[in-house]
């Protein structure tokens, strides 16, 4: 079987991201969710250059890798040409391949992510519309969401949009033929196989961690 250090040395993003880290820290001085965060990209670099294969698990099951906001500043920045934020898309992609994503309140959040944006591309050919977007999972709308999600037809036509009509515009309906290449762009690049080990990995891992906590 392969080990999960064969596979994180074996994608080209770890390939591209690590080598040679001087654990200068740099990328965490300019890491701008670091200054937010408990995390340290310094600190995962130097872990994963251990070449341990429960550290690499270890860090698999972390908070810290679901904390890194994609910027790319460490990139910028980096004086041995590192990338950080590539490194940490391998580790997420290790971590939910893995199942090991199931260990912390942040990876769990996954699975309201592929249910959430996952779907809506699936179903509507948008990350986000409004249709999708449920109030009891978007607190941080307010009430007048329900409002605005009961009367989308009439109320995202005023904002310029083509709600859910056939033809041009903003949140227009996706004609079938778009609906279908989306989801074999899905299946040829493994995200639909992905998509199921999420769900698998959390009906594994049992209700206890599937709380509406975890989706705060
Ligand atoms: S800036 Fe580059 S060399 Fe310095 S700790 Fe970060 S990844 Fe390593
Ligand atoms: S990509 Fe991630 S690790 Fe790099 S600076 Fe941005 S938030 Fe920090």
């Amino acid at each position: 079987m392969t080990s999960l250090l064969n596979e994180l040395r074996s994608d080209i993003r770890f390939v591209e991201g690590l080598n040679a880290c001087m654990s200068c820290g740099v990328c965490t001085a300019i890491c701008p969710a670091a200054a937010y965060f408990d995390y340290d990209p310094r600190k995962i670099c130097l872990e994963v250059q251990s070449a341990d294969e429960n550290t690499l698990k270890d860090i698999l099951s972390s908070e810290e890798i679901w904390m890194c906001g994609q910027c790319l500043s460490c990139k910028t920045r980096c004086p041995r040409g590192n990338t950080p934020g590539y490194v940490i898309q391998v580790l997420r992609r290790l971590s939910q391949e893995s199942g090991l994503f199931v260990n912390s309140r942040l990876g769990r959040q996954q699975l309201q992510i592929k249910r959430t944006i996952g779907h809506s591309i699936l179903e509507t050919g948008y990350c986000v519309h409004p249709r999708l977007v449920k109030p009891e999972l978007h607190p941080e709308q307010g009430p007048v969401w329900q409002w605005a999600v009961d009367n989308g037809e009439k109320l995202f036509p005023h904002l310029g949009s083509n709600y859910y009509k056939p033809g041009n515009g903003g949140v227009r309906q996706m004609d079938s033929e778009t609906l279908a290449e989306l989801r074999r762009i899905f299946e040829e690049t493994g995200a639909i196989r992905l998509f199921e080990k999420i769900e698998k990995a959390m009906e594994t891992a049992g209700s206890e961690v599937v709380s509406a906590s975890d989706f705060k």
